[in-house]
């Protein structure tokens, strides 16, 4: 499976267009899976992608993890949806359906595919678990992707794992071959946690690494990405932070094979 991480920031460019993005500055988060599955479609991901020169008529799946302005954007997904060759299947959240905003002559362009916590289906060659993140009281979902023997972890946004999504990573008993961890609030400074619940922090994010690692979830073969990185601290440093902990950190137009 290839990894193309189109963003790894958070929600401070949510308003930027492609061409405001300065050079320091993180795009909103999204990934691509190979050529045909997206995940989270924030203001920037498809003027990126075709930058970079990602076929983007490809694209026959969209997941959501969650309607923040930071990961879907009404104008950049229909984007992918005029540009996809064939009607997109978009997987999201049942109780955020409502909140897409799109019209009904919007709505018959894309093939509407609500979810649950916790449903488990197959679609375009994987295998995809939805799983409830711990994030903002906003129906917010992580997903497990399973393809050709190879398991990846999406896990933005959120914080500590809540206790099904535990189950499920834990319980499932295999070792995943890629992990996408939420790293937003890399301060030193705790006073800078407003959101401290539902993201993962400076403090907290260790702890994550270390439980994963400890309990076997995360083999020694196991990528650890460090996603959603939040600018609390400088970039440069919170890169050497993510890289101490023997995590990968993600940037804008990464590209990782697992
Ligand atoms: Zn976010
Ligand atoms: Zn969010």
């Amino acid at each position: 499976m290839k990894l193309l991480f189109l963003g790894t920031g958070t929600a401070g460019s949510k308003r930027k267009y492609e061409h405001e993005i300065e050079a320091h500055r993180r795009r909103c988060s999204s990934l691509l899976l190979d050529e045909n599955v997206l995940v989270d479609t924030p203001k920037q991901s498809f003027d990126y992608a075709t930058k970079l020169g990602v076929d983007t008529s490809l694209i026959t799946d969209v997941f959501l993890s969650h309607l923040h302005s930071d990961h879907y954007n009404k104008e950049a997904f229909l984007n992918w949806v005029n540009a996809a060759k064939g009607k997109i299947n978009l997987w999201c959240g049942k109780r955020i359906a409502q909140g897409l905003e799109l019209s009904e002559e919007e709505l018959e362009k894309v093939n509407l595919c609500p979810i649950e916590e916790m449903d488990e289906f197959d679609v375009a060659g994987m295998h995809v678990v939805a799983l409830p993140a711990n994030h903002a009281g906003v129906h917010a979902l992580h997903y497990v992707f399973e393809k050709d023997g190879k398991r990846l972890y999406y896990g933005l946004d959120g914080a500590w794992f809540t206790p099904l999504e535990w189950r499920y990573i834990h319980g499932s008993g295999l070792a995943f071959d890629a992990m996408i961890i939420d790293s937003t609030n890399l301060s030193h400074d705790p006073i800078k946690y407003g959101n401290y619940g539902e993201h993962n922090n400076y403090l907290l994010l260790p702890v994550v690494v270390q439980t994963l690692q400890g309990s076997g979830v995360a083999g020694e073969n196991t990528k650890l990405i460090a996603g959603h990185i939040g600018p609390h601290m400088n970039d440069v440093e919170a890169i050497e932070y993510i890289k101490s902990l023997g995590m990968i950190p993600a940037y804008d137009g990464l590209v990782l094979e697992i």
